[in-house]
Formats: C-alpha cells, sequence, structure tokens
C-alpha cells in the first residue's frame, strides 16, 4: 500500500488561510493561533544541518554518529612525470581555487561539475585475436578548466584535486547521467508526479478531518479561533476511521504522523474534555473567562444546591432502615446516543 511522505513539504511557509488571515510566524502562537501547535524550523533540523555541512565539505556527523573529517586538498604524490603535465599546466593556487569552488557545490551542481569535466567513453575498438567479440571497454577523461582554458588531467590529479573517490565518478556516469545527451539527470526525477500525490493525500485528510461536526469556543468571551470537537474523539481515534475511510474510497492511506502533523498545524481543533463530573452549568461557567457578578452567583447558587443534594444522599446512605427503599434518579444527566465507534456515528 502506497503511502505520501510528509518529510519534503514540512517547511515553515505560512500557508494559504494563513496567507488570507494576515497571521505571520512571529505572530503564530501555539495557543489560540490558527494551529495547535508551532510549525518546525525545518533548517534547523540536525538532517538538514548534516546535508549542509556535507555537501559543502565541512566536518559532519554521519546517520552512524560517525564524525566525517572536514575536506581538503589532497597533496600530490606523482604528477610529475605525468604526459598531461598537470601541476605545470595547473598551478597550485588554481588547484585549490578549484576545490574551493567545487565544494560550493550542492549535489546537482557536483553532477554538473562532473558532466563538463569528466567524461566515459568507449575505448576504439582494438582488434585482437578475439575479434570483435571482446567486451567493449570505457576510458575516463579527465579535466578542468582555469580561465576558460581546458587542461586534460589525470585521474588521480583529479580526484586529489577534489578530494573524492573514484566510485563518485564511477557511479555519476553509471546512474546519474543521460546516455544520450551526456547530461546529468535530474535528481528529483519524478519529484512533481510525488508533489502532486502528496498533496492529493493530504487533501484527503483535510477533508476527513472537514467531515467531524466542530463548534466555536462560543463560551469563551476572547477571541480565539479554536474549536471543540466531539470529547469521545482523539487524533488516534480519528486516524483510524481515516484509514477505514480511505479504505472504502479505494485511496491510499497517509501515515498517522502526517495525519497529525495536518491536524495539529491546518487546524486549531480542541477535544472537548470528557464532562464526567461536571454538569453544563458547571461546564459552562469554566469556561467563562473574566465572568460577571450575576455569572458568578448563579454559578455558587448551583454549587451549594448541588452540595445540598450531596448531603442528602449520604444521608439517604446512611439510611439502615431495611423496610425503606431510596430511589435517586439524576434528571439533568443528559446522555448523548447512541454512541459507536463507527465514523458515521461521528460524521456530521
Ligand atoms: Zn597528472
Ligand atoms: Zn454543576
Amino acid at each position: 500500500m502506497a503511502t505520501a511522505n510528509i518529510d519534503q513539504e514540512m517547511e515553515p511557509a505560512l500557508n494559504q488561510n494563513e496567507e488570507l488571515l494576515g497571521i505571520t510566524p512571529s505572530r503564530r502562537s501555539p495557543h489560540g493561533g490558527v494551529s495547535r501547535k508551532r510549525k518546525a524550523d525545518r533548517s534547523s533540523w540536525k538532517q538538514s544541518v548534516r546535508k549542509i555541512q556535507r555537501q559543502s565539505g565541512k566536518a559532519y556527523k554521519n546517520t552512524k554518529g560517525e564524525q566525517m573529517p572536514k575536506r581538503s586538498i589532497v597533496a600530490l604524490k606523482s604528477c610529475r612525470n605525468c604526459k598531461f603535465k598537470c601541476s605545470t599546466n595547473i598551478s597550485e593556487i588554481e588547484r585549490q581555487i578549484i576545490f574551493d569552488n567545487f565544494w560550493t557545490l550542492d549535489d546537482d551542481g557536483k553532477k554538473h561539475f562532473y558532466s563538463k569535466t569528466t567524461e566515459n567513453l568507449e575505448k576504439k575498438r582494438c582488434r585482437t585475436a578475439a575479434g570483435d567479440n571482446s567486451r567493449r571497454k570505457t576510458s575516463y577523461y579527465y579535466s578542468f578548466f582555469v580561465s576558460n582554458t581546458q587542461y586534460r588531467v589525470c585521474k588521480s590529479y583529479y580526484l586529489s584535486t577534489l578530494n573524492i573517490s573514484s566510485h563518485r565518478m564511477f557511479y555519476f556516469h553509471k546512474f546519474n547521467k543521460s546516455l544520450t545527451t551526456g547530461t546529468p539527470l535530474q535528481s528529483k526525477s519524478g519529484k512533481h508526479v510525488k508533489k502532486r500525490l502528496l498533496e492529493e493525500s493530504k487533501q484527503v485528510v483535510r477533508d476527513h478531518i472537514n467531515l467531524f461536526p466542530r463548534s466555536d469556543a462560543h463560551y469563551s468571551r476572547k477571541k480565539t479561533h479554536k474549536e471543540y470537537m466531539e470529547g469521545s474523539l482523539n487524533i488516534g481515534r480519528m486516524y483510524d476511521l481515516y484509514k477505514i475511510y480511505c479504505d472504502e474510497n479505494v485511496s491510499p492511506p497517509a501515515k498517522e504522523h502526517m495525519y497529525r502533523y495536518i491536524f495539529n498545524h491546518e487546524f486549531n481543533i480542541e477535544f472537548q474534555k470528557p464532562k464526567k463530573d461536571l454538569c453544563d452549568t458547571c461546564y459552562e461557567y469554566r469556561n467563562i473567562v473574566n465572568a460577571s457578578n450575576e455569572q458568578t452567583d448563579s454559578y455558587n447558587k448551583h454549587i451549594k444546591s448541588r452540595n445540598d443534594t450531596k448531603i442528602e444522599r449520604e444521608k439517604d446512605r446512611q439510611n439502615v432502615d431495611s423496610k425503606t427503599a431510596i430511589v435517586c434518579i439524576d434528571l439533568e444527566n443528559v446522555l448523548n446516543l447512541p454512541r459507536a465507534n463507527v465514523g458515521n456515528f461521528y460524521y456530521k
């Protein structure tokens, strides 16, 4: 089953709704804001930092936690008698500049660099005893550009100047290059399709969340974007219902962390606390910010009457007279029925 990946799309950019509302990242707060949680600052993530460090040749810790040293130009061992006269054509300073420029490039830029400076061509077929049946062999050609002049260099000069392994070159020519044009393949090939699928998948999540009835915080006087959902729901349960929903609509479900991400960042929904002991009056009063004297009086009366009832009931419980039956009915307790874990009971 295909699942969409959220990782590419978690930039802290404003979404369209926020733009319409005039919300800027600094104004966005986790409570009372447009969304439940703050957005992640992706550039500060370990993974992003590591990628930038790696691509620019700086020291970094790889995913296994191993410390990878900073890259620097490798001293030449044997280019004195080289037939390309590498170190004669290119000075040490120019060599350093090539190194520095190369390591400012990101992975895509490096591929372009390889495609400009290396070639992997078929060797001229030599007529051996085995004839034309001998396996076709290829040769690598290396060069550097120094102020618009291209100098052919030997392999060891090329690799030591850039401080890369020959493996990179083989990999580029084998897998990252178009065989017809010789230019680097788009490493993000298929990304647009992926992106579209991801967007569609996110929309299904939003549509599903929107199926649930929500109420605004009308008890509260404070202006807030917060909305409330039924207290017996939670994100985990909603995700379970979402999977069924996807199944019914033959759409591949997104992973739970994506569902949660959208719920927490594109909506500002709070689940109503299960009422339990709170009657409507108490519940309402607790949600009032800056209650008026009138409201407080009425609440105090309500509490007094509740306590009186409690005392009365305790008294009844103390009654040991086996001939007296006491019936206690809570007339104010309203149950919402039916209650079931089936989507249709929850959806609007
Ligand atoms: Zn050389
Ligand atoms: Zn009450």
